[in-house]
């Protein structure tokens, strides 16, 4: 499963062959519940059932978010939030946001690979397109210690348009630092794109309730026709640009998790 381990400022971090990416990025269906479902069976052959697995009620949604936990084992871990929602309203819901929920798995699994020093929790959210609704009720059930506790949270919406972005007016920006950082090591093009005037994503709930968040994208205003309706399709990712990002996603968990405090 995994391809090889590379380093980036001694950053060891794992990918996906690209067929095996390709073949996931192919199980997007137009229908909501079957989304959740094969993102459910996804995530238990990356090794994320029992103890590690657990579904979250989300009002409004028939589905749940579907939420993966690793352990850690530094001396005062705390908890990096890793989220992307699942749900889709347009075509067949492949770069908004399967693109993003289908990384979940494989970056459940590198991460449990090796001893972190922090807790990660990866989050399928329900409900974004219905007004974020995943995402708020996932921070609606934090407790006021739990939101202390967490150190950072990336959200991953509508990814293989373009090269990474980010949404500087919806991330935190220490956070921007270390993913420009780990984006100079790899070298690969990061920059930033606001969404502010045309969408929303996960990432503004975080933002909401002063979470350190970095939101990760690929939208350009060139790019935005493509999603929300029936051009979103397979035919639409950018390969080399949806690779790249799993490459810099994977390398910028882990660098997250050797950097923040
Ligand atoms: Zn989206």
């Amino acid at each position: 499963m995994l391809a090889f381990a590379a380093s980036a400022q001694h950053v060891e971090y794992s990918v996906l062959k690209e067929s095996v990416l390709q073949e996931r990025l192919k199980l997007a269906s137009p229908k909501n519940a079957e989304r959740c479902l094969r993102l459910k069976t996804l995530l238990a052959e990356s090794g994320c059932q029992g103890a590690a697995f657990r579904e979250q009620t989300v009002k409004g949604s028939r589905e749940p978010n579907l939420i993966c936990q690793t352990p850690a084992a530094g001396e005062q871990p705390r908890t990096i939030v890793v989220g992307a929602h699942f749900d889709a309203v347009g075509g067949d819901g492949v770069i908004d946001n399967w693109s993003g929920a289908v990384l979940l798995p494989s970056l459940f699994e590198f991460l449990a690979t090796a001893p972190r020093r922090h807790n990660f929790q990866f989050v399928a959210f329900a409900g974004e397109e219905k007004g974020l609704l995943g995402s708020k009720a996932f921070v609606q059930s934090l407790s006021r210690s739990d939101r202390a506790q967490i150190a950072a949270v990336v959200t991953m919406d509508s990814l293989g348009l373009t090269p990474t972005k980010c949404w500087p007016n919806g991330s935190t920006k220490e956070l921007i630092s270390a993913a420009i950082q780990i984006a100079h090591s790899l070298d690969l093009e990061f920059t930033g794109v606001n969404m502010d005037r045309v969408a929303t994503t996960d990432s503004a709930s975080f933002m909401a309730a002063h979470i350190p968040v970095l939101s990760l994208h690929s939208v350009t205003g060139d790019t935005l026709r493509i999603i929300n309706g029936k051009r979103d399709v397979l035919s639409a990712v950018s390969w080399k640009d949806y690779y790249d990002s799993h490459r810099f996603i994977s390398a910028l968990l882990v660098y997250l998790d050797q950097s923040l405090p």
